[in-house]
């Protein structure tokens, strides 16, 4: 179980009372330094020599909100993990880091938060690409290893929920 643990925790993340964005939380309970995003509203700020400072005003302040760690945020919070050897980084990674097309995409972008949320959604996806929700269509499985991924991460995640529970 600490194993478990230490390999993917839950992430600790807040809500920044200036940019408005999912932030870690520091073990003082503050936000993690953290950059604005570039469409965000907040004003420019510069430094004394003229340069823009990038660095959200929201840094080291105390989160708005606590935020709860869903099913996306904690795949997400893997993302930059070895998706070679590590089936749950891969699969962060697949719906994170993305292609060309979807860069940046966080779990705000996506519009699936549970485990059978996403798994729903694979099927959807294929079933818009050929018309049948079945993945697998050489030998007629309706799943295919990136249904056994997503199960075997909400497993994963659901015995980190109960043992912070
Ligand atoms: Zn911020
Ligand atoms: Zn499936």
């Amino acid at each position: 179980m600490n194993t478990i643990t230490a390999t993917h925790p839950l992430p600790s993340l807040g809500l920044c009372p200036a940019c408005e964005g999912e932030i870690r939380i520091r073990k003082n309970g503050r936000l993690y330094k953290h950059d604005q995003p570039l469409d965000s509203d907040a004003p420019i700020v510069c430094d004394s020599a003229g340069y823009w400072v990038t660095t959200c005003p929201g840094s080291g302040r105390q989160p708005a909100a606590r935020l709860e760690p869903t099913f996306a945020r904690w795949l997400y919070a893997q993302r930059n993990g070895d998706a070679y050897t590590d089936r749950v980084a891969g699969l962060a990674s697949m719906k994170f880091n993305g292609c060309g097309r979807t860069p940046g995409r966080t779990p705000g972008d996506v519009d699936w938060t549970t485990p059978e949320q996403l798994h729903q959604r694979e099927h959807d996806i294929q079933r818009q690409r050929t018309g049948s929700d079945v993945r697998q269509p050489y030998n007629g499985q309706r799943c295919d290893w990136v249904c056994r991924d997503i199960a075997a991460a909400d497993a994963e995640y659901q015995r980190l929920v109960e043992a912070a529970a």
